[in-house]
């Protein structure tokens, strides 16, 4: 494979910046433009040392730097890979890649050293996407879910249903072959049972994709409640900032704001809405609306009730619209009151929300609600074209199953097998075409 040289490191000013070379050429194009202090030659290094010394373009001096060698297999990409630690400028780091380039390496396209690193077998296909949601994640839960991907959890997971599938075909094609007695396994009922326990996995694993989501782009979350319990100032709570404008007129809040907080582990997308009350004003009635639509994408509601005022059927009647969504009951103004919040089979958290600075007791409630979304094993899918995948086997096991039950042709039957366990295989990546590769690449950016 050709050489191919990146910044690998962001595009902006730096303490410092990296470039990475990888290809069969890394090491005699360093080797041509670094000067080590001590002398040694790039070319007389080990894998994993470093050498300190100057990069120059043929006619001056670029930098000093650090340069480090990785020797083919053992390396990100598997193949010889040099990283060149130079000053972060934006010019000077671009004046030494262009030597790189000068000196025969090709500019890296998007995301090619991790494809490089998938195509010599370092990584998984879903291993490698792991390694975009690793960069962009930005929380805890975030992180987590990215990290399972990157041990292959999703992909484990994935191997052992695949290799179900893969025995229930040995014994398809043997009975098929040779056999003139159904093998034990094959009996009508012990096989759709176990059909359908491969198809209840694949099912549970893609409803996982959106407790995934979840963790890695953040709660939906709206504020809900009567006009003046309070929400507008559980927004300023939430946020630490004056972001929703705070009156004791009902009505005030005629839109929905929506802003991005961190809770605990979780980030929460925040939406304030318009109290929810019957209303002859036009523009708070668009707002109401939108309160309701904010409602129906909500993974969770924050309902507000004024402790002050108590429950009221009202709150209860609003309450029973939020069914269907996790929801806590923000019990609100309990400065002004000691009435304790009524038994409800929701959690409940008490708070004086012009005066709270603590968001502690909501965080422990988000865990009990949300820490357990991966599941026991962790795997989840991370993207569309997983979770597509899993929807796909799925179908094909269902039509297996179909086939079972309707005593129709058992070579029909193994097609569908082999058809879901090749789908489940795509996942990580084998036998997949070109396209399919390109189309997970392009997504990453040029240097990773
Ligand atoms: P919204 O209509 O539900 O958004 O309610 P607001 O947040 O605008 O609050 C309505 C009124 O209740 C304002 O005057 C707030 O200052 C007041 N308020 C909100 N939370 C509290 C609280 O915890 N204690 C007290 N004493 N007043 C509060």
């Amino acid at each position: 494979m050709n050489t191919i040289a990146a910044i690998s490191t962001p595009d902006a000013a730096g303490g410092i910046a990296m470039i990475r070379i990888s290809g069969e050429d890394a090491i005699r194009i360093s080797d041509e433009i670094f000067t080590a202090a001590n002398h040694v030659k790039v070319t007389e290094m080990r894998g994993y040392t470093c050498a300190y010394g100057t990069v120059s373009d043929g006619q001056e001096a670029l930098d000093d730097v650090v340069l480090t060698v990785f020797r083919a297999p053992h390396s990100y990409t598997g193949e010889d890979t040099v990283e060149i630690t130079c000053h972060g400028g934006i010019y000077l780091t671009k004046r030494i890649l262009m030597t790189v380039y000068l000196h025969g390496a090709e500019p890296a396209a998007p995301g090619e050293f991790t494809k490089r690193a998938f195509l010599n077998g370092k990584l998984t296909l879903s291993q490698a996407e792991s390694v975009m949601d690793l960069i962009q994640a930005d929380s805890a839960s975030a992180l987590r879910v990215a990290q399972y991907a990157k041990e292959g959890r999703l992909g484990r997971e994935m191997r052992g249903i695949s290799d179900e599938l893969v025995d229930l075909m040995s014994a398809l094609a043997y009975w098929l072959d040779d056999a003139e007695e159904c093998p034990p396994e094959l009996e009508r009922t012990t096989l759709t049972a176990k059909l359908n326990s491969i198809d209840t996995k694949l099912r549970e694993m893609s409803a996982r994709y959106q407790d995934g989501l979840v963790l890695r782009n953040g709660i939906r979350t709206v504020l809900l409640g009567k006009p003046n319990a309070g929400k507008s100032s559980v927004m300023n709570w939430l946020c630490g900032t004056n972001r929703s404008i705070v009156t004791d007129i009902a009505g005030t809040t005629r839109d929905v704001i929506t802003e991005q907080v961190k809770i605990g582990e979780f980030t929460l997308l925040l939406s304030d809405t318009a109290g929810l009350r019957e209303t002859d004003n036009t523009i708070e009635s668009i707002g109401i609306s939108q309160a309701y639509q904010a409602l129906d994408q909500a993974d969770l509601v924050l309902y507000v009730a004024d402790a002050n005022v108590g429950m009221t059927d009202e709150d209860t009647e609003l309450l029973e619209k939020c069914a269907g969504h996790h929801t806590v009951l923000i019990w609100n103004k309990t400065d002004l009151s000691d009435a304790a919040p009524p038994e409800m089979p929701i959690p409940v958290v008490q708070i004086a929300a012009i005066y709270e600075k603590s968001t502690e007791q909501l965080a422990a409630v988000l865990k009990d609600l949300f820490g357990q979304s991966a599941g026991a094993s962790g795997a989840i899918p991370l993207n569309e074209r997983q979770n597509l995948l899993i929807l796909r086997a799925s179908e094909a096991v269902r039509s297996g199953i179909e086939a079972a039950e309707s005593g129709n042709e058992l070579d029909m039957m193994y097609a569908d097998l082999e058809m879901a366990a090749s789908y489940l295989r795509e996942i990580e990546g084998e036998d997949v075409t070109d396209d399919v590769i390109d189309g997970v690449f392009s997504k990453f950016c040029v240097g990773k």
